[in-house]
C-alpha cells in the first residue's frame, strides 16, 4: 500500500526523528541488543512510525523504519514491524493526546517492575515529570491487545507518563516521541536514585500538596517562553527544550504529558 502523497513529508521527518531517538535509547543505556522501541504518531493520519523487528541499532536508519496503521498492519517499509507495535497502536487508538510511545527494559526501572512495586514519589524531579508515583500496570503477555489495554487503563488512572508493566519493563508516552524518550530517561534515573536511597534507609515521601504544586509549575512554567524566538540551547537538553517550545507539546488532556 502506498502512502498518500500529502503525508510523504511528515512521514519522512518522523522516520528521521524516530531513527535518531532509537540512538538516544542506546546513548542513555536504556536498551540492550535489539530490545527497546520508539514510535511516533503520524499527525492527521491513523498511522505510526516504528522500528522493524530484530534489527541491530546501528542499522536503524530513517529508511529502515516502518509505517503501520493503528491496527499494527504494515503500510510502508520492508521489515516486519517491532513485535511491540500492537501495544503502541492500541495506545494511539485510545489516547488521542499521545504522539509518541517508548518501550524499554531499562535495568533499574525493570527491577521495580519485577517486584511489581510502584516507584514512590520522593524526589522533586519526580513530582515535576511524573506528578506522583510511577504506577505498575498488570502482567500481560505479548501477542494481542493485553499490554495495550493494561497500559491505557494505568495511564488513565495516573498523571504519570510512565508505567511499569509487571514483570516486564517500562512504557512511556508523550505528546511527541521525543517527550516519551525523555520520560523513559527520567524514569530510569529516578528508579536508580530511589533504589540507592533505599539501600541507606527509608526515603521520605513528599507531601501530596507539594507534589501537586511542583507538577503544576513544571508542566506550565518550565522551559523557555514560547514567543522568545530563540534557538534551543545547545547540550544534551537541547532536544527537550525544543520540544517544550513547540506549541503542540503544551499540556493537553488529563495525562499532563508536557515537558
Ligand atoms: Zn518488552
Amino acid at each position: 500500500m502506498a502512502l498518500p502523497s500529502h503525508l510523504e513529508d511528515s512521514v519522512w521527518r518522523l522516520r528521521r526523528e524516530v531513527a535518531a531517538l532509537h540512538a538516544e535509547l542506546i546513548r542513555w543505556r536504556l536498551a540492550a541488543w535489539t530490545a527497546g522501541n520508539v514510535s511516533a504518531r503520524v499527525p492527521g493520519a491513523d498511522l505510526l512510525v516504528i522500528k522493524p523487528s530484530g534489527v541491530a541499532y546501528e542499522d536503524l536508519t530513517p529508511e529502515a523504519m516502518v509505517v503501520t496503521d493503528l491496527a499494527g498492519q504494515l503500510v510502508e517499509g520492508d521489515g516486519r514491524p517491532s513485535s511491540d507495535t500492537f501495544a503502541h497502536a492500541y495506545v494511539y487508538r485510545h489516547l488521542p493526546e499521545v504522539g509518541g510511545v517508548v518501550h524499554t527494559h531499562s535495568v533499574y526501572a525493570t527491577a521495580w517492575a519485577a517486584r511489581r512495586e510502584a516507584i514512590p514519589c520522593v524526589l522533586t524531579m519526580m513530582a515535576d515529570e511524573f506528578g506522583g508515583p510511577i504506577p505498575v500496570g498488570p502482567f500481560a503477555l505479548i501477542g494481542d491487545d493485553s499490554i495495550g489495554r493494561g497500559l491505557v487503563e494505568t495511564l488513565r488512572g495516573s498523571p504519570s507518563p510512565a508505567v511499569l508493566m509487571a514483570n516486564h519493563g517500562v512504557f512511556t508516552v508523550g505528546p511527541t516521541a521525543k517527550a516519551a524518550v525523555k520520560a523513559a530517561v527520567l524514569c530510569e534515573e529516578v528508579a536508580k536514585t530511589i533504589h540507592l536511597a533505599r539501600q541507606l534507609g527509608q526515603p521520605v515521601p513528599l507531601d501530596p500538596a507539594d507534589i501537586a504544586r511542583l507538577h503544576e509549575r513544571y508542566q506550565t512554567a518550565y522551559g523557555q517562553p514560547e514567543a522568545a524566538g530563540q534557538p534551543a540551547p545547545a547540550g544534551p537538553d537541547a532536544g527537550w527544550a525544543a520540544a517544550n517550545l513547540d506549541p503542540s507539546s503544551r499540556p493537553s488532556g488529563p495525562l499532563g504529558l508536557n515537558i
